[in-house]
């Protein structure tokens, strides 16, 4: 596929998985519009890769925000005049156990990870169904296929992200727009860092991890696989995780 014709959206592109994707997108020669809230963070990436042939725009966003996220989709079509791939990918992963009440953060993955994923969907599919072309591929997990003591919250929303994207896929068959769920293991990145349970931070410590994590890197070649295929191929979800997790 030519990418030097292409506009790629990312969340979440100002670290880890994101910022990986984006490098990985530039590289092939897509415009990429970054979003993450960390305006320095992308502004940082933008200089990084500038050598390369893909156009690289900025556009602060809180997913959070409906009006933010019509904002960025706007600001992607005016900057470069269409949308080819939307990822949703902006999330956090505060783990807790659940007596122990931690509500604002039960509340923030619920409109991060999934009321974030809503609205970049309900953003871009008017676009797409007007062109009948695009692709949209959102980051669940692993954890969006199981459930683990301190994940009941974290992979609610991932359970949530992976069935909206199924519903989606239904509700858009007949057309050429496609959609993919992203479902990496561990892999390597700030996602840790959101968690704030005492009890949570004091059991991880004590575990004995079997496994090394993934590279955002190996996540980002996972987008790039389903985004790549033929138009009439349309991959619905990949779980790549560490071969021994
Ligand atoms: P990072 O913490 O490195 O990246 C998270 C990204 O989400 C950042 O760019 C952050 O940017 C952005 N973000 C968080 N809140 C908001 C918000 N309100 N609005 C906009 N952007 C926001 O972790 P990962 O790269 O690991 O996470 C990316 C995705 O991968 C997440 O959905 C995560 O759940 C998922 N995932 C990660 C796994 C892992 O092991 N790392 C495993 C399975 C899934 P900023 O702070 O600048 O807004």
């Amino acid at each position: 596929m030519d990418w030097s014709r292409k506009t790629v959206v990312i969340t979440g592109a100002s670290s880890g998985i994101g910022e990986a994707t984006t490098e990985r997108f530039v590289k092939e020669g897509a415009n990429v519009v970054l979003a993450a809230r960390r305006k320095d963070k992308l502004e940082e990436i933008q200089r990084r890769l500038s050598e390369y042939e893909g156009a690289i725009a900025i556009k602060t966003t809180d997913v959070t925000s409906q009006q933010e996220v019509e904002d960025l989709i706007q600001y992607a079509l005016d900057e470069f005049n269409q949308v080819d791939v939307l990822f949703n990918n902006a999330g956090l992963m505060p783990l807790s156990f659940m007596k122990n009440k931690k509500v604002d953060e039960w509340e923030r993955m619920v409109d991060v990870n999934i009321k974030g994923v809503l609205y970049g969907i309900g953003a871009v599919l008017p676009h797409m169904l007007e062109r009948n072309e695009g692709h949209i591929l959102t980051t669940s997990s692993v954890a969006g296929h199981e459930v683990f003591p301190t994940g009941a919250v974290y992979s609610g929303t991932k359970f949530a992200a992976r069935v909206i994207m199924e519903g989606l896929a239904k509700e858009v068959a007949k057309s050429n727009i496609r959609t993919t769920s992203i479902s990496p293991g561990v892999v390597d990145t700030e996602l840790l860092d959101t968690i704030t349970d005492e009890e949570t931070l004091d059991n991880m410590g004590k575990a004995d991890r079997q496994f090394t994590p993934l590279q955002s890197s190996d996540i980002a070649n996972a987008v790039f696989y389903a985004a790549n295929q033929p138009h009439n191929v349309d991959v619905n979800e990949v779980i790549v995780r560490p071969n021994n997790q």
